[in-house]
């Protein structure tokens, strides 16, 4: 943004600053082309003289299942992007079967608990936070349907869809 006394003292002091090239006044003392807040106080009170009442940003982790992290992160990640999503964190891990099982507890005792658990512990995964309003239903919306081929057919420009190799490697998970 740059400094804010105006045109003039912008275009000294940090010429490829926004307030150096868009303001429309020349002088300082002039309307200035953009303006940031000092601090978290002032950022917080501008939001709400603008905005009524708090934003309903939501959360959501996503992952790229193994596989599919190393050859369609790039392409997923811009999807995520062009979805209105912010990616608010990102992380590349690798975790042991230990940690699979307890992620996904909730499964254990299914006929395809082993099979899951060895597929994810099996290759590094990337693991996002996704934040927007609305974040958790959006993010399993863009997945589509668990099963790949379900999503095929029901969801054809999922990630599922586009990315899934079958009933297990489903391309990304979502929670
Ligand atoms: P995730 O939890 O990975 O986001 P989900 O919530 O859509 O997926 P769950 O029912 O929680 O679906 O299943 C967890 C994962 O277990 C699925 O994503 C898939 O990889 C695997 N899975 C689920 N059902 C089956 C099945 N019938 N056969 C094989 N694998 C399955
Ligand atoms: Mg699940």
């Amino acid at each position: 943004v740059g400094p804010r006394e105006g045109k003039a003292t912008a275009r000294d002091k940090a010429p490829a600053s926004l307030n150096a090239v868009f303001s429309p006044g020349a002088d300082d003392g002039d309307e200035l082309a953009a303006l940031a807040p000092r601090n978290a106080v002032d950022a917080a009170r501008a939001i709400d003289a603008v905005f009524e009442g708090p934003l309903p940003v939501e959360h959501t982790l996503a992952v790229i299942k193994p596989g599919t992290a190393d050859e369609h992160r790039a392409e997923i990640m811009r999807e995520i992007r062009a979805h209105g999503f912010t990616i608010a964190a990102q992380r590349r891990a690798r975790l042991s079967k230990e940690q699979v099982e307890s992620f996904y507890e909730e499964h254990r005792g299914k006929f395809f608990f082993d099979r899951l658990t060895s597929y994810i512990a099996s290759g590094p995964v990337i693991a996002m936070v996704l934040a927007k309003p609305g974040a958790i239903k959006s993010w399993r919306s863009l997945m589509g349907p668990t099963n790949t081929f379900k999503a095929r057919t029901d969801a054809p420009s999922s990630l599922r869809a586009r990315f899934g190799i079958d009933g297990t490697r489903n391309a990304t998970h979502g929670s």
